[in-house]
């Protein structure tokens, strides 16, 4: 491909674009806005909708959109033309300050969790000027916040400016301690690291389950999974490379900035990942990374599935959310400094995000909770849902020694001061890793390893910069008031460790005795999404979210209602699309093959063969059917029955508790018989099928 740099951010209507096209004072003031995160001159509006369409119009558009992220979590857009009549049978092409400022939405099809009844169903979304508008299939699209009429965030975009600002403050707060008086904007990076399936589309269409579900309900272990861990960063099939240029080349000309692509683990698993930008930015970009993922693959006669778990024991996809700190003088505050007072500031935000992990598990934990991630995480490919954080044996290694307050030296131990002694300088290891954290320190960012690969990473960063600028918030109350800072320092940042040392685990997070020795340090262990929302609007988690201004309390209820309602819808079209699947198909097959079985029988029978192996088979085959209609009848049973719970928390508790294992004990038995019956009489293709589609 020619001109990576001509085609990158052709479709974006970026800063060079509007320099060169809007005037030099309102530039100037957009940029204001931009920067200072504060409100638009609506005065200016309309010359800035003017230059936009003009722009869009010349690359192609007809139409633009408000573009939002509902808390569906996936994007939602209604696209109007510009055109408008002349007055004289002709069209010219319009758009005003109005339309790119605010839009009006029918908001009452979309989740709010009970904060708008169906009557007041208006709904606005308001331009983010923070995010770059771009054009995708002759439409300019506009990213936008979406809320009630109240103010009420109905989307994923709302909280998440909001926590961007609450950690800005923060982290500024403690910066103007340290001396950085240079430093104006502190933003939150983030790179997430995007894992997917591919499979071709025709054996797909076979599968009722992946089309209406997007993960296999069932299916015999195929006798070739992941084991040889030959498709790791192994070379890419032609087919798959084809698709990988042109989806790279679409993210490039909208301005993302994907980076790293390669085989994954599993069959058919592959990976994307960007180079890190402000989070704001990040979670749009992998809105688009994904949507492209899947629209593009359609060109290529092939599915992409975005689902946690599409196939049991074989690897699931997740989503690394790769964070850190940035300034806007180009440092990154969680790198190691080479100086006392650099090292100092470092130390004070790593205790942040230390303290942070320990004292809102909960949050982090909800904030990756969905029914397919609930298959992924604790099955020995993913972190287990017990939120713990590695860092490493060198640092480790100096908190250690910074709590005990001593330091080797040649001399011997001696007292150790912090912001006095230069800290050894950590060199980022990468031989140092450990996969099996749910979060890691990783030399000069954390990565965050729970989301599941479908999830709009709004949601855990969020929770991110809403705890760490709580805990930052803490200790700038505490050092302002200091009368000897580094002494102040010093015992804060000892104290912090001593405190939450707990919550460091440099072991094996896969293994049994993890989980026990997590449950021995109270760390919480919340297996399912239930568990994890039964934990969510506590009043210490509903004080941090208000405290700081990110979610209000009635906000905090309705995602919870909309996360549990979720859950249930979920498991009902699952567990609605297995029953049909087994009813209309499975039991059929199975009874097509009994019958063939016992013709045999017969004949062999009139002929005076031994009839044995034929005897058994049936007997076996018709033992598996019957148990195969009684669990079909109780999952049909409970699906009746799961409505009647009161509350929405009763009714996830009921699919968790009934719906989930009758699924799971359908599933053996569906997974045994489809080991016995003959391929051609096997209503469906199977793993191995579906996992070598695309070569
Ligand atoms: P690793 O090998 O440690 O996973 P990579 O360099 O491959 O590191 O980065 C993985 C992801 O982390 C990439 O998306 C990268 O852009 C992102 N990343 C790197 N530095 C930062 C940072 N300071 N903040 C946020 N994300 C970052
Ligand atoms: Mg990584």
């Amino acid at each position: 491909m020619k001109d990576v740099p001509g085609i990158f951010a052709s479709m974006v209507f970026g800063d060079d674009v509007m320099r060169a096209r809007l005037p030099k004072d309102i530039y100037k003031n957009l940029r204001r806005t931009i920067e200072s995160g504060r409100q638009l001159d609506p005065g200016i509006a309309s010359v800035i909708a003017g230059a936009m369409k003009d722009w869009a119009v010349e690359k192609g558009a007809t139409h633009f959109t408000h573009w939002f992220q509902p808390m569906t979590g996936v994007t939602a857009e209604k696209h109007d033309s510009f055109i408008s009549p002349d007055g004289h049978g002709h069209v010219i092409m319009e758009f005003s300050g109005r339309e790119l400022i605010r839009g009006e939405s029918d908001a009452s099809s979309f989740p709010s969790g009970g904060l708008r009844a169906t009557f007041e169903a208006r709904g606005y979304t308001a331009w983010d000027p923070t995010s770059y508008a771009f054009i995708k299939d002759e439409t300019l699209y506009i990213p936008t916040a979406f809320c009630s009429y109240g103010g009420q965030a109905l989307d994923k975009k709302t909280p998440l400016l909001r926590s961007m600002e609450a950690i800005e403050r923060q982290a500024l707060r403690v910066l103007k301690l340290f001396g950085n008086e240079d430093v104006r904007r502190v933003y939150a990076t983030v790179g997430p690291e995007q894992e997917y399936f591919l499979v071709d589309r025709e054996v797909w269409k076979l599968r009722p389950d992946l089309r209406d579900c997007g993960r296999t309900l069932f299916g015999a272990k195929p006798s070739k999974g992941q084991e040889m861990d030959d498709h790791y960063y192994g070379a890419i099939a032609p087919r798959v490379a084809e698709y990988m240029k042109e989806l790279d080349r679409e993210l490039w000309k909208l301005g993302v900035l994907a980076k790293t692509k390669h085989n994954e683990a599993a069959p058919a698993q592959h990976e994307l990942a960007p180079i890190y930008t402000s989070v704001n930015l990040a979670t749009d970009h992998n809105q688009l990374t994904m949507e492209l993922m899947r629209t593009i693959a359609e060109r290529h006669g092939m599915v992409c599935l975005l689902h946690e778990k599409p196939f049991a024991g074989i690897n699931g996809s997740g989503k690394h959310n790769n964070w850190s700190l940035q300034t806007d003088t180009g440092v990154n505050l969680l790198e190691p400094g080479d100086t006392p007072s650099e090292n100092a500031q470092f130390l004070l935000f790593l205790v942040a995000v230390i303290k942070a992990v320990d004292e809102y598990p909960e949050l982090l934990r909800v904030s990756v909770a969905s029914a397919g991630n609930d298959h992924r995480l604790g099955a020995h490919e993913a972190p287990p849902a017990i939120m713990s954080m590695f860092l490493g044996d060198q640092l480790t290694e100096i908190l250690n020694t910074l709590e005990a307050g001593m330091e080797y030296h040649e001399g011997g131990l001696r007292q150790m001061e912090i912001g006095v002694t230069v800290l050894p300088r950590f060199p980022r290891d990468t031989t140092d890793r450990n996969r099996t954290s749910p979060f890691a320190f990783t030399g000069n960012k954390f990565e965050f390893r729970s989301p599941g690969s479908s999830f709009s990473i709004a949601e855990p960063n969020i929770v991110l910069n809403t705890i760490i600028a709580e805990e930052l918030s803490q200790f700038a109350d505490v050092l302002e008031h200091a009368d000897d800072f580094r002494a102040t320092l010093d015992a804060l940042i000892r104290r912090t460790i001593r405190e939450h040392r707990r919550v460091l685990f440099d072991g094996n997070n896969y293994s049994r005795d993890w989980v026990e020795e997590a449950a021995r340090r109270g760390l919480p262990n919340l297996l399912t999404t239930p568990d994890a929302l039964a934990a969510y609007a506590t009043p210490k988690n509903i004080d941090v979210f208000e405290r700081h201004h990110v979610l209000t309390e009635a906000e905090i209820r309705s995602r919870c209602e909309i996360m549990l309602e979720n859950y249930c819808k979920t498991l009902h079209i699952e567990a609605r699309t297995f029953a049909d699947m087994v009813k209309r198909a499975i039991l059929p097959a199975s009874l097509t093959y009994q019958n063939t079985v016992a013709q045999l029988l017969e004949r062999k029978t009139a002929l005076k063969l031994p009839v044995g192996l034929e005897t058994r088979e049936l007997l076996n085959l018709g033992t598996l059917t019957e148990n195969l209609v009684n669990n079909l009848d109780t999952l049909t049973g409970d699906l009746a029955a799961s409505q009647e719970g009161s509350t929405a928390a009763e009714r996830a508790r009921f699919y968790r508790d009934h719906i989930r294992t009758d699924m799971e004990q359908l599933r053996a038995v569906v997974d045994e018989l489809e080991a016995r019956i003959p391929a051609e009489i096997w209503p469906y293709p199977d793993y191995g099928e579906l996992l070598y589609s695309v070569r």
